[in-house]
This record gives C-alpha cells, structure tokens and sequence, in this order.
C-alpha cells in the first residue's frame, strides 16, 4: 500500500488551495525526499492562488501542485548515484529553481535560468507537505548550526533581501546613509543585514508603529512613519538634507516608488524589491517619465525597470555617460527609447546636453539578478 501524506494544494487555477491527501514521492536516482520541519509562507503563494490559467501556462506550470517555496527539513530518502547526502541531514532547499545547465546558470546566475519559473512549489510540487521530491543535489543546502524548522525563509526572503543589500553596498561608506522602505519579513531582514554588513545609518519606514520599534529593535537608526507625501523629506532631513545614498524600496507601490526615487542622493541606488505596482511616472522639469515595472513570480526574477520614455523625441542618455556631468547623445536611429542599458544603438552623435535635468541612478534589483546589471533610469 502506498504510503500517503498531506499537502496543501492548488487543485485548480484562480482558485483556493485545498488540505489533501497525496501519495508520498519516491525518489528516483539523483532525486532526493526531504522530510518538511518548517515552511514559510510568502506573499507570493497569495498571487498563485490567483493566477491565470493562461498565464500559469506560460510558466510552465502543471495543475495541480503544492505550494511551499521556502522549505527546511531533513533528508528522509535518497535515490541511488548520490554521495554526501544521508538520511537525518539537516538541509534547507534552495528557493528558485535553476536547471544547471542553461548558460545562465553555467555562468554562475542559476536566479536567471531560463526554467525558472517553475519549480518546487510554483508550478511544480511544493513544500507545504509532509514530504517534498527534490530532483537535484544542487538544491540542497546542508545546514550545520541553522534549525530546519526555522531556515526555510531564508532561501527566498531571505535571500532576495540580502541580494538587494549586497547591490548597494559601494554606496554604503562611513556616514552614509540607506534608508528601508517597508519594514516587513522582507524589510527586516534588510536592516539586519545593513546593520552587520556596512556602516551605514539605518532609516526604517513603515506605517505600523509596531514594526517600526522592531525594526528600531532589529538593527535601525532611525524610525520614519510613512509612507506619505512627507516621506522623502523626512528621510533627507537624516541624511544630510541631501538624500540617503541607498533607498530600499520593499513596497513598490506608486507611493512608495515617488517617496523613495525622491529621497534619494544624486549618483546614489534605488534598489526596488517591491511588486506592489506596475508603473510609475517621474515627474522631471522637461516631461514626464515612465518607468515600467512588470512583476511576475515572486518579483525576484521580475524585469522591473525596463524603459524609460523621453517626451524630446529622439533624445535618450546612453548608461555609459550616466553621471551629473553626462554628455547627452541623439542616436541616429530613430527611437526614444532607453532601457536597461541593452539597447543598440548602432551609432551615436554628440549633442547638446539638456543641463537642467535631474539624474538620478536607479538600480534595481530584480533587473540585477536577471543579468540586468546596469538596469537604470532616471
Ligand atoms: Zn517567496
Ligand atoms: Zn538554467
């Protein structure tokens, strides 16, 4: 008789997950069966819960699938043809799924695999069980001192937080400044990992006082209620008046995205982890502009700044001159298009430069994960 276990389970697309009973995987050779001790729960298994047939296809999802993306546990079973790996290993499982052989993650960015939009517990088989199948050594990470139970979040929350802090760490020299938008599960390990990898003076902005004294708790300097249209002054009056080097934005809504862009420094980082809105428009001296945002799983491997739009036909600032003293340049080929820093234009001619501009660099994380490394806009 086959041994069967609960799960908790996507059963049908845009519908609510259901509690039931599923057999227990076996593992075949190379895969290896985790015994699950502690699953977070991310905010990202709310957005599955609500996605589209047609759009879960294009993933690459297959219904129905348990959820569960941040799982700890201990190996219970594993399939022939694998070594340094023993039943009663403590282990976290990596988060996103990577293939290992594409030439992203060949070249060490597995976040950018060209499979990465399905895999345990987003499409495929999740940790919200008793039992996950993992396929792959690779996706487990033996732990020493760390609890199962507890490590799961670390794997993705963790992780993405801790990639956007390591993005804007140049930035973050003695008496500078990094202000934390959204002091949540993400937001919070965000100040932690300020607060023991640089020295920066740490502003933390949330709208709940309770998390504010956490976070002031946790590792923050500072502590800014908001987000409102005081925010940005708020966070420039303890950086100097001038702007904080790095803002953390683990909102992303258009508030937030307005606020922070705002409160920060010239030649400093926008690092923007949020997937609460689609867009945001950047109101300079001369037009508006539209920096799109376009979250999808998780918004780790979301493409969040992919063009900015300049309302001066056929002006556009190239990534190479992005600096105050940037020269500006009219590309020959007729677009006005500027994005990421990827775009070709296949010849360029000085021109005149529009002084009065504000520039600001923008990074975004998410972008920077997905090989966007110079994502920017102004
Ligand atoms: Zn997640
Ligand atoms: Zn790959």
């Amino acid at each position: 008789m086959t041994a069967t276990m609960k799960a908790f389970r996507l059963t049908e697309w845009a519908k609510p997950p259901r509690l039931v009973e599923v057999p227990v995987p076996k593992p075949e050779r190379g895969q290896i069966l985790v015994k699950v001790g502690g699953a977070g729960l991310c905010h990202s298994d709310i957005g599955m819960m609500a996605m589209p047939e047609a759009a879960g296809r294009m993933a690459g999802w297959n219904m129905p699938f348990t959820l569960g993306h941040e799982v700890g546990g201990w190996v219970a079973e594993a399939g022939d043809g694998l070594k340094g790996v023993a039943p009663g290993d403590p282990v976290v499982l990596v988060s996103a799924y990577s293939c290992g052989h594409c030439q992203f993650c060949l070249s060490g960015h597995d976040n950018s695999c060209v499979e990465t939009y399905a895999g345990r517990g987003y499409g495929r088989d999740g940790g919200l069980a008793e039992y996950v199948l993992v396929d792959s050594p690779r996706a487990v990470i033996k732990l020493t001192s760390l609890d199962p139970r507890d490590a799961g979040p670390l794997s993705d929350a963790g992780a993405t937080a801790y990639h956007a802090v390591k993005r804007v760490l140049p930035k973050l020299t003695p008496g500078s400044t990094a202000a934390v938008i959204g002091a949540g599960g993400l937001g919070m390990f965000a100040i932690q990992f300020l607060r023991v990898m640089s020295p920066a003076k740490i502003i933390a902005v949330d709208q709940n006082p309770n998390r504010l004294a956490l976070a002031l708790a946790s590792g923050a300097h500072e502590a800014v209620t908001g987000v409102d249209t005081f925010t940005s002054a708020a966070i420039k009056e303890h950086s100097g008046g001038i702007g904080a080097e790095a803002v953390l934005d683990f909102v992303g809504n258009d508030a937030s995205l307005e606020q922070g862009l705002a409160a920060v420094r010239s030649v400093g980082s926008f690092a923007l982890v949020g997937a609460g809105a689609r867009s945001i428009a950047i109101c300079g001296p001369i037009s508006p502009r539209t920096v799109s945002c376009s979250p999808s799983r998780a918004a780790r491997s979301a493409t969040c700044v992919r063009s900015s739009r300049w309302s001066r036909p056929g002006w556009s600032r190239t990534r190479r001159n992005a600096s105050r003293s940037a020269r500006w340049r009219r590309p020959i080929a007729a677009s006005t298009r500027a994005s990421c820093g990827a775009v070709p234009w296949s010849r360029r001619t000085s021109g005149n430069k529009p002084a009065h501009l504000r520039e600001r660099q923008v990074r975004a994380s998410h972008c920077s994960k997905n090989h966007l490394d110079d994502c920017w806009a102004i």
